[in-house]
């Protein structure tokens, strides 16, 4: 994706308040690594190890981020299935991210759910070359890109909606 700039990411959040976007501390390098091959960027707040955010910029929109709570308590041990690439494959597993919702609904404690792999790199999992074993014998195209994109999208809608 264009990663924007980190003003233009703080200005986009819709789950967060003025202040707490204010707060945001960025990864200590920007644009991320990979940048060309991430459908989103997300990372945990270098300063507040409780807080993460997800940045996407879907086709015909303007960059949507928002704030994620991670849990306080370690996860445990068993691999989840990540809700975005759906693999298990992040090496310490993936976590429960909850985003309050935007407006009204989030001060009123609503809020949306899904397992996201630990260290975000979703988007370089649905690119790793298919084993052998994982390849379409009816040949079918692959098409995890465009699922996560859609997850990673859909995801986002449901917080702002
Ligand atoms: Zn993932």
């Amino acid at each position: 994706m264009d990663v924007p700039d980190i003003s233009t990411v703080r200005s986009a959040f819709v789950n967060s308040s003025r202040s707490k976007a204010a707060s945001m501390t960025p990864p200590a390098s920007w644009p991320p690594p990979h940048a060309d091959e991430l459908d989103f960027v997300g990372w945990v707040d270098p300063k507040a190890p409780r807080r993460a955010y997800l940045a996407v910029a879907p086709v015909d929109d303007d960059v949507i981020a928002i704030e994620l709570r991670l849990p306080s308590s370690p996860p445990p041990r068993r691999q989840s299935m990540c809700d975005l690439c759906q693999t298990a494959e992040a090496p310490a597993g993936s976590l429960l991210m909850v985003a309050p919702r935007a407006g009204a609904r989030g001060k009123n404690g609503d809020s949306v759910g899904l397992y996201v792999c630990a260290d975000f790199a979703c988007s370089l999992r649905a690119r790793r070359p298919l084993k052998a074993h994982e390849t379409s014998v009816s040949g079918l195209p692959d098409t995890r890109v465009e699922a996560l994109v859609e997850r990673v999208v859909g995801f986002v809608e449901r917080v702002r909606a």
